[in-house]
């Protein structure tokens, strides 16, 4: 009999947020202007582990719904009693606030060990069931992490569910494809992705919910080891507001303009890839090596930079050349001069960060390779290109960490991307992808050779690994990161630290963060942002082997079926044409996308080709080898035409760098319009054959 244990939380609606969300001087949002709802797909893991319930036929299992929060969030565990919960736990205490994951994380795998002990009476029979991620932190990080705290394999990104033979199989997503996997042991941890299948409540049974007992814990009761701001491993230097999208979003009325727009952009391109391109800063050269000794132009926030500028010049005009000849006498002077700017305290923290130049961290930056079939992917040699650049402005190397099977022959194109040292560990249980036994191999090696900064690939593989792998090394970790530089922060002490930049409440934010308390600093950075750089034949690099001891223990999964891609697609075409749900079926994808491919490719005498929504693949419209995407390719054509496409944000990370893209969806809110350089609002069934007709 298994019980289950759903994890659920109380977001801001970040449909509603507002300007006014948002504190001017301390860029942090204000959480209490925010309307609060129940995370979406926290509702969809709660119907799945009913469904769960419901397959094994087991009618005495039981639904324990835990949420953390303020007192407030029992309107979450209300909302799961009015469905199918049998018991609520909220865990709620001021001492809890501030939390990153971490801090997170370890609290709920806590309460996971209380709630077994009190309620279960010990029995190990059990799943947690988690939304794969909550829409204001989007990290997919929790889960992981109490997966890792507790010891438990981890099932991530789950999509479906059949009970066969006496146990659960999980249908779920893979970088390419899906597979259909079982825990080796219970417990273990589920990550819903996808279950679109609502409960309603009733009005009787939304009643009794109302009048039923919630068991309320704090932190004291749980005796975590990792709690709020202080047990966190990473803190938040600024929260603002996106930037602009650099896409034009511009209305097309009619599909003449249309037809011109297509060809136009075909041939003169535009200027710059769109808002995937990534943003980097200046090169950064560390204090010792600066012409000047006061020059902190590499200051995490405005403030602090402009305030090191007013003190350099004030001691310019001092003349001051020495840090160590400003004494009482000299400090009254400035601040007689700068003393509206700053005052003593933190004159004297700048004048500590003027003596600090060596770097705070030391070590290799290193990326952890995700490949398969002896193919690297595309996102770790973007990774690698950034990498090279950060090892280079902290004058130290880039290491690959590359576990698996027989992957040595992967370490030349490795090396070619821009890494100096591989670190191999070569096992036949890394054969196929498990998180526990990879976590397992992969923090044994960077524990080992400590590298100052570790980057993984925000790709489902890498969302999975790199919280498990941050969580067992005690090391801050930053999910789907958009830009990585290296700055200072003198003034707190702190010289060639890594800022890590990633959009938050679901695009509607972003968010600069640091590593804090950590050996390394952490993070996921998305596919298709970063820049490969051109491979290099000549470049030289070292192999280094590390022995690892696994047994048949370290597999936490048992894989039953792995549907990926195969096939011949040139995602390299300058022009792909996708089609997404909006086709509606097989023959009208082929008649519509084919079509246009077709026209396009006479037309412009270049090869044109097709490309897919995970939505269209999943029917059946195209082979999954089309897939565009996060979990399909990420492409970077001349021109990417998106017919029936809504845009969502894990099929846009796919396109991010390419030059025009122009989408055709007849709902006029389509979220791809925000995205795009052109569109039309309109039927793909009339206006593909008008198009069409148009270009011939
Ligand atoms: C871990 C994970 C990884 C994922 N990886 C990927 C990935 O790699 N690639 C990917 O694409 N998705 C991926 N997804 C799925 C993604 O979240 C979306 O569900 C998916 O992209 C939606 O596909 P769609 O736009 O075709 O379908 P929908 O979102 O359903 O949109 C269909 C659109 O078609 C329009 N439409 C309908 N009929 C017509 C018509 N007759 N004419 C014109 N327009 C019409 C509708 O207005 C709508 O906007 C992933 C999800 C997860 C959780």
């Amino acid at each position: 009999m298994s019980n289950y244990i759903v994890l659920l939380k109380q977001v801001p609606d970040i449909t509603q947020i507002t300007d006014n969300a948002f504190d001017p001087e301390s860029g942090t949002l204000i959480r209490s202007r925010l309307v609060s709802v129940i995370n979406e797909l926290d509702t969809q893991a709660l119907a799945f582990a009913n469904q769960m319930r419901l397959e094994s036929g087991d009618r005495n299992a039981r639904i324990v719904a835990l949420t953390m929060g303020p007192p407030m969030a029992e309107e979450v565990l209300r909302y799961s009693l009015a469905r199918c919960a049998d018991i609520t736990v909220l865990l709620t205490d001021k001492a809890l606030g501030g939390a990153d994951t971490m801090a997170t994380a370890n609290p709920l795998a806590f309460v996971v060990r209380k709630i077994v002990t009190e309620i279960f009476n010990n029995d190990n029979d059990y799943y947690i069931v988690c939304g794969m991620q909550s829409v204001d932190g989007d990290t997919a990080q929790v889960p992981p992490q109490i997966a890792e705290e507790l010891g438990l394999a981890c099932i991530a990104y789950v999509t479906g569910v059949e009970f066969r033979n006496s146990r659960f199989e999980f249908t779920r997503i893979i970088s390419g494809g899906s597979q259909v996997v079982a825990a080796k042991k219970l417990p273990a941890v589920i990550t819903v992705a996808k279950y679109e299948y609502p409960l309603f409540a009733t009005f009787a049974a939304t009643r009794r919910a109302a009048g039923m007992e919630i068991i309320r814990w704090g932190s004291d009761d749980v005796d975590a080891t990792h709690i709020g701001v202080s047990g966190s491993k990473t803190r938040v230097i600024r929260v603002f507001p996106p930037g602009k999208s650099t896409r034009k979003c511009e209305k097309i009325s009619n599909v003449n303009s249309l037809a011109e727009v297509i060809l136009d952009s075909f041939k003169t391109g535009v200027a710059e890839a769109g808002q995937g391109s990534s943003r980097q800063t200046t090169h950064y050269v560390l204090p010792a090596r600066r012409d000047d000794k006061f020059d902190r132009t590499f200051e995490g926030i405005k403030k602090e930079n402009e305030d090191f500028k007013i003190l350099a010049d004030t001691l310019s005009r001092l003349g001051i050349s020495d840090v160590e000849h400003i004494d009482e006498y000299i400090k009254k002077k400035i601040l007689t001069v700068a003393g509206e700017h700053f005052h003593d305290k933190a004159l004297d923290d700048m004048i500590t960060g003027l003596q600090l130049t060596e770097p705070t961290y030391n070590g290799e930056v290193w990326v952890v390779a995700e490949h398969s079939n002896n193919l690297v992917h595309p996102a770790t040699f973007e990774l690698i290109g950034r990498a090279r650049q950060l090892a280079d402005s902290l004058e130290t190397r880039v290491g690959v960490c590359l576990a698996g099977y027989r992957v040595e022959p992967m370490a030349k194109q490795l090396i070619a991307a821009g890494a100096d040292n591989i670190y191999i560990i070569d096992d036949e249980l890394l054969e196929e992808f498990d998180p526990v036994a990879h976590r397992k191999a992969i923090a044994e090696c960077i524990g080992k050779y400590q590298p100052q900064i570790v980057l993984f690939a925000a790709t489902a593989q890498g969302r999975m690994l790199a919280p498990m792998v941050s969580y067992r090394l005690g090391c801050g970790l930053t999910a789907d990161c958009t830009s990585l530089d290296i700055k200072d922060s003198s003034r707190k002490g702190q010289i060639g630290i890594l800022f890590q930049t990633r959009p938050a409440l679901g695009g509607n934010v972003m968010a600069t963060i640091c590593t804090k308390d950590s050996r390394s600093q952490m993070a996921t950075a998305r596919p298709g942002v970063m820049k490969r750089l051109p491979p290099r034949d000549d470049r030289t690099g070292k192999i280094i082997e590390h022995k690892v001891q696994l047994s048949d223990s370290d597999i936490s999964l048992e894989i039953i079926k792995t549907e990926v891609g195969s096939g011949d697609v040139n995602f390299g075409a300058e022009i792909i044409v996708s089609g997404g749900k909006g086709m509606r079926s097989r023959d009208n994808y082929e008649r519509l996308v084919g079509s246009l491919c077709d026209c396009l490719s006479r037309k412009l005498g270049v090869q044109v080709e097709r490309g897919a929504s995970r939505a269209a693949v999943e029917r059946g419209f195209i082979e999954r080898i089309h897939q565009v995407g996060q979990t399909g390719t990420a492409i970077a054509p001349k021109l990417y035409i998106a017919l029936g496409i809504s845009g969502a944000i894990q099929h846009m990370i796919g396109v991010a760098n390419t030059e025009t893209i122009i989408a055709i969806n007849k709902d006029p809110n389509a979220p791809i319009f925000k995205q795009c350089d052109y569109y039309i609002v309109g039927d793909v069934e009339d206006t593909i054959p008008q198009l069409v007709q148009t270009l011939a």
